[in-house]
């Protein structure tokens, strides 16, 4: 098949979340499987020189974006198997940051999806799938589906979008939206384009894809409920029979303590020696009281609501009442920094914070902890919850999400589980089920090595997923058939110029 993922970051290229580590490992395994994969994402001035000087240029153009012509240009770079684009506008991308500031977000990405559309006559490539991901590439199915789906080039394009996170949905003003990519009065009504009020890029998707799929099993169950919907539930349900999870996996040789150079000893399933190094490293490193008996909790995520921070705001006191020591890494919000600088001055040699981007030490810590935090109040996939797994560090979380569908509280009935979990969002709940994981690490190290050695043994791997995108790649295309080649397009398509 012909796919070409649209994102705004991958790895290793640029990278500020879950996104970029999904879009850089799902690409090369479907291309490694024969299929012709390439991937288009803005040349953001991020990105290190290392990959920029190894660009090439394929094409230019201009883009009209209402009244403004605008330059862009079509890098590309050949990597494991997969052609990767690099959209260049220097006005657009060339910037310090990468998303947030600057007020013209909508002017922004929506030039990357017109752009998008554009280029593929241009670098002569058609192909089968779109998968757009995220709402950065969310207004590319619904161009297509209103402004391109009459010219035969693009008639038979079919459109995935991946929900990688509901809570951001790229939300402007309708007139905006509507003067750069020259969407007539008539789109914005509730069935189409408009969402109280506003354009909202995610919606456009949700509304025009042929399939949308999000990535655990768990949160496409919870994001047709009002609680996780994000105002968009009632859609989510209006199109569930298009709509799937699917689990994302991790990267199994970067994440690999057998083989690891980050790490201060390397450990297996077999022998855990090395990971009880490990923690001694930690704790020298980070100034801790070195202890082999005390259990490290680690975190390492993002410090924001989304975590479920305000939970351990709630009972940080219970917490290190007991004898254990809390290690933080992770950048966000300015109340979760203040809370962890307090607890590093409160519980010297206890808690240690680390305010920074480092992969070095977010390696040292899945090696180094014995149990795993993630009290998610939602949770789209979660990577580190298997990662930490992987390096034997038992997870405590809540059910939500894919933590719910990787995390299996452990059952002292049926001998079965791979960790600890919670149900409702309440901080005496998680108190209470951290006690209960201490309690299995200070009295029941049988058990507490075979919870380890169950995390160690899952299969995180990208492959069973990659099958199941695929599945759903060629699913569209068979429900062409049976439909007698039916196809749906708006009543009055707007013919814009697409400047190719
Ligand atoms: P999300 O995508 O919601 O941020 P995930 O659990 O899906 O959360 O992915 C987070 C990824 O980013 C993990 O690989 C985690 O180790 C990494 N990470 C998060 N914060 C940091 C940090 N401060 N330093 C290093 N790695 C981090």
């Amino acid at each position: 098949m012909k796919i070409l993922f649209a994102a705004s970051e991958s790895v290793p290229f640029v990278k500020t979340g879950g996104l970029a580590d999904v879009v850089g490992a799902l690409a090369p395994v479907l291309a490694g499987q024969g299929h012709d994969v390439r991937v288009i994402i803005p040349e953001f001035g991020a990105i290190p020189h290392e990959y920029l000087s190894q660009l090439s240029h394929v094409c230019d153009f201009e883009v009209q974006l209402g009244w403004r012509r605008q330059y862009c240009g079509i890098e590309k770079l050949e990597k494991d198997g997969v052609v990767w684009y690099f959209m260049d506008n220097k006005y657009y991308f060339g910037r310090p940051y990468i998303y947030g500031m600057g007020g013209d977000e909508y002017e922004r990405f929506g030039f990357f999806c017109r752009s998008v559309l554009n280029m593929l006559p241009l670098v002569d490539f058609q192909p089968d799938v779109i998968h757009a991901h995220d709402w950065q590439s969310g207004m590319i199915p619904a161009l297509l589906k209103i402004q391109y789906a009459h010219l035969p080039f693009y008639s038979d394009i079919k459109t995935v979008f991946t929900i990688h996170n509901l809570q951001y949905q790229g939300i402007f003003g309708i007139r905006e939206v509507q003067d750069v990519l020259g969407l007539g009065d008539s789109l914005w009504t509730e069935d189409k384009l408009e969402c109280f009020g506003c354009a909202n890029f995610m919606k456009a998707a949700l509304v025009y894809s042929d399939l949308i799929t999000t990535v655990s099993p768990s949160y496409a169950e919870e994001i047709q409920t009002a609680y996780y919907g994000e105002r968009l539930d009632g859609l989510l349900r209006s199109r569930r029979e298009d709509l799937r999870g699917v689990l994302n996996g991790i990267d199994m040789e970067d994440y690999n303590p057998v083989t690891d150079p980050r790490i201060a000893q390397n450990y297996g399933i077999q022998d855990l020696a090395g990971k009880a190094v490990c923690k001694k490293a930690l704790q020298e490193e980070l100034g801790l009281d070195v202890r082999e008996d005390v259990p490290i909790i680690g975190m390492v995520g993002r410090l924001s609501n989304q975590k479920g921070l305000d939970l351990v705001d709630y009972v940080i006191t219970d917490i290190m009442r007991q004898d254990v020591q809390l290690v933080v890494l992770g950048m966000g919000e300015g109340r979760y920094f203040n809370l962890f600088s307090w607890a590093e001055g409160e519980y010297k040699g206890r808690v240690a914070a680390r305010f920074t981007m480092d992969h070095t030490l977010a390696h040292k810590i899945y090696a180094g902890s014995d149990m795993f935090l993630m009290p998610s109040q939602f949770e789209p996939c979660g990577l580190s919850q298997m990662i930490a797994m992987r390096y034997g560090s038992v997870p405590i979380v809540r059910e939500t999400g894919g933590l719910r569908d990787t995390v299996l509280s452990y059952n002292e009935f049926k001998d079965e589980g791979n960790g600890f979990s919670f149900f409702n969002y309440n901080a005496h709940d998680m108190l209470h089920v951290i006690e209960r994981a201490i309690g299995y690490y200070r009295n029941r190290k049988d058990i507490w090595l075979s919870l380890q050695k169950r995390g160690m043994s899952g299969d995180y791997s990208w492959t069973h997923s990659a099958a199941e995108y695929l599945k759903l790649y060629k699913g569209l295309f068979e429900e062409k058939k049976e439909n007698g080649d039916k196809k749906t397009e708006e009543e009055n398509p707007v013919v814009v110029d697409i400047g190719n």
